[in-house]
């Protein structure tokens, strides 16, 4: 259905969007998960035609974005972050000019707005000035006019920014009916939200694409590690060393600790192995106290931060080989790792 393939977006020297290639198939929500500044909307503003690309392709339900517009801009509807509302008309004048803008034929111009402030549920603001509405009323007259003309994908950029949490629900309900009938794509910077309404997750950080999975998946590859955070007192290079053997341990971080002469280790484990007995022995016998000694079960929120933050580790079930590094930064060839989530 669509197909991004390739894309760059470069704003003068600075790379927004890098090298990102997916695929969208009808019928499913999908989440376009990342921190704010991670190029959610400069994808999505390339994706509906307002924005051009520096490279790479996008095909919708076969024509590109770039060379047909017109056809391809016929199959999405679009929700930017800053909605484009009138303050000074009525949702229904608006959604009247919108419709006229569209090319709806104008025989259907009355049933299909009808039916769409009623999927929407703004019917009974419809003769309302848009500026007294309020921010979720203004919100659903976005997604009203994202749905005119009725075109099968939905591209929402943040649709719930700002709004109060009973809004936010009212909101995210919508999304998921509109899913029935419209392949839907939406951004967020919230991992539950996205979660809670996606059947796919796209995590975008600095521009690229770090995971591409159904959050039950994603949950998954969590469960499948287990993390051990550390904390000892004594040397170093040392305690390093002694961890080092210890049979078992898929990967060992080393952190600077808060605590004066102190190291924090992050060990990371197959979850059925547990080494924390082992630890405990290996530091008695060296004489290292164990000021901290802590088994963390990983959320997704955790996974999030872990992908879409500069300090990365690789987390790939499929490599069975020990990982083990002293303080290593990975590099951006090794990042690429966890795209095949
Ligand atoms: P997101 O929607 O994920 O928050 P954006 O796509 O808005 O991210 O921005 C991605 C990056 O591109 C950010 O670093 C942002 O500062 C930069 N950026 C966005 N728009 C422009 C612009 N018009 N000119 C220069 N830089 C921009
Ligand atoms: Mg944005």
């Amino acid at each position: 259905m669509i197909e991004v393939k390739n894309l760059t977006k470069k704003y003068g020297d600075h790379i927004a969007v890098s090298n990102l290639s997916f695929e969208v198939k009808q019928g499913q929500i999908y989440g376009f998960l990342g921190p704010n500044g991670a190029g959610k909307s400069t994808t999505m503003n390339i994706m509906t035609g307002y924005l051009s690309a520096t490279d790479g392709e996008i095909i919708i339900n076969g024509h590109s974005i770039f060379d047909e517009p017109e056809e391809a801009k016929k199959h999405i509807g679009y929700l930017p972050e800053l909605p484009p509302l009138y303050m000074d008309m009525t949702p229904i004048e608006y959604l009247k000019f919108v419709a006229e803008l569209k090319k709806v034929p104008e025989k259907d111009i009355d049933k299909m707005l009808d039916d769409i402030m009623k999927t929407v549920k703004i019917t009974e603001v419809a003769n309302r000035l848009i500026k007294n509405l309020s921010k979720g009323y203004k919100q659903r007259v976005g997604l009203a006019q994202a749905l005119v003309g009725y075109p099968e994908v939905l591209i929402l950029d943040e649709p719930t920014v700002g709004l109060d949490p009973k809004q936010i629900i009212e909101i995210r309900d919508l999304i998921k009916s509109l899913g029935e009938k419209h392949t839907v794509i939406l951004s967020s910077h919230i991992l539950s939200e996205v979660s809670a309404v996606c059947d796919q997750v796209m995590i975008i950080a600095h521009g690229q694409l770090v995971a591409n999975d159904t959050p039950e998946n994603l949950s998954k590859i969590i469960v499948a590690y287990n993390t051990l955070e550390l904390t000892v007192k004594g040397d170093r290079n040392n305690i390093k060393g002694l961890l080092d053997e210890i049979e078992g341990i898929d990967e060992l971080e080393v952190h600077e600790s808060l605590d004066e002469g102190c190291t924090d280790f992050v060990i990371k484990t197959a979850p059925e192995v547990d080494v924390r007995e082992e630890v405990f022995r290996l530091m008695s016998n060296a004489n290292s106290p164990i000021l901290k000694l802590a088994l963390c079960n990983m959320s997704l929120e955790d996974v999030f931060i872990q992908l879409t933050s500069d300090k990365k580790w690789i987390i790939n079930k499929e490599k069975k080989e020990k990982k083990k590094w002293f303080g290593k930064k990975v590099d951006r060839e090794e990042t690429e790792d966890v795209s095949d989530l």
